[in-house]
């Protein structure tokens, strides 16, 4: 039996581990850590996103505060409320949530974040960090997963690792991530000749793609530790037949929708040695790997993580 990567463990673990650190930033500076959340617009998604990061927040007693623009503001009045929460001192950490109505300069108002409060590493001041092997604030999801890898005690270093995509969010920090591990890393995208024969490589891959279930038995070397980082909501009732087998279509029954990664499920359990199901691996990770870049804001700015970012 394959071994099931549990990413529902490990949020635990971490948020456990953020609860110390948070009572010991209150007893040193009076106040607890602060998370503010740029949430431009109506989007029924983000707005679910950001919801479950403020009950986080809240569970775990960091202050935590949405702010909530009309979709129409200009990029000029966004970059402005960005620089109004860097000069704020109880705010720790900003987090403008993606994706940005159309007309927004995504770039300049990302840009425009604090490094030292860019709790979701998206800067590209904490990039250059992450490159160039500094402490820094990572991106919570591939940071996640490193997390998820470590505490099931996969063994990185010197392993064959392919990452399938090659965002700024996801495929290329995951991996720097893994080469800091020193894994021998591959990056793969759409241009990629023969992707399965190049995951076939993998001891340990990695598919961040947005294509429900693209990643079949072919793309896996037998015993691999195979990571899912895609979420895809299948609707298509000829599309879920495609991904589960018979018996297991309850869930889409139920619901007329299923949520899918990108690695076919039927597959992953029969070849891989260890894998991340969708739902309940890297998923509840992000969240966690949020709050825990808050708190390390917290704690850098107030001094309890000796120099700050510019010194890392
Ligand atoms: P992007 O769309 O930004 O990037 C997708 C990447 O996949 C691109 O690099 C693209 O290549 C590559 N790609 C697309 N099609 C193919 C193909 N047929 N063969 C090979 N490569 C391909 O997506 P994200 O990185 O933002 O997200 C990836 C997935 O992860 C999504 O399903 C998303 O929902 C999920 N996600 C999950 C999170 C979580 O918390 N679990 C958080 C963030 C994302 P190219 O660059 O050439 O176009």
């Amino acid at each position: 039996m394959p071994q099931i990567l549990d990413g529902n463990r490990v949020r635990d673990e971490i948020k456990a581990e953020c609860r110390p650190r948070i009572e010991k930033l209150v007893a040193q500076t009076g106040r607890p850590p602060g998370l503010a959340v740029v949430l431009v617009g109506n989007n029924p998604a983000s707005e679910v996103y950001v919801r479950n990061k403020t009950k986080t927040a809240a569970d775990l007693g960091i202050y935590s505060e949405t702010i909530t623009p009309d979709a129409d503001i200009t990029t000029e009045d966004l970059l402005k409320l960005v620089r109004v929460l860097n000069l704020r001192p109880e705010i720790d950490g900003i987090l403008v949530q993606l994706p940005l109505p159309k007309h927004i300069d995504e770039q300049a108002v990302l840009l425009a974040v604090d490094p030292e409060k860019d709790v979701d590493g998206f800067h590209p001041y904490n990039m250059g960090l992450l490159a160039t092997g500094r402490p820094g604030l990572r991106p919570c999801t591939p940071a996640g997963v490193i997390q998820m890898l470590r505490r099931h005690a996969v063994e990185m270093e010197a392993c064959n690792a392919v990452v399938v995509g090659r965002s700024t969010i996801v495929g290329k920090p995951m991996a720097l991530l893994l080469l800091a591990e020193n894994a021998t890393v591959t990056i793969c995208h759409s241009r990629t000749k023969d992707l399965a024969a190049v995951c076939r490589t993998a001891d340990i891959l990695v598919a961040a793609i947005g294509r429900a279930a693209m990643i079949t038995a072919d793309y896996m070397k037998p015993g691999a530790v195979v990571v899912d980082v895609g979420m895809n909501l299948v609707t298509s009732r000829a599309e879920a037949e495609r991904i589960f087998e018979p018996g297991r279509m309850a869930g889409f029954e139920k619901r007329g929708s299923q949520l899918v990664g990108d690695v076919h499920p039927g597959d992953v359990a029969r070849v891989a040695a260890a894998y991340t199901p969708v739902p309940g691996g890297v998923g509840p990770l992000t969240i966690a790997m949020l709050m825990q870049n808050t708190v390390e804001a917290a704690e850098r700015r107030t001094g309890a993580i000796t120099g700050t970012i510019a010194d890392a």
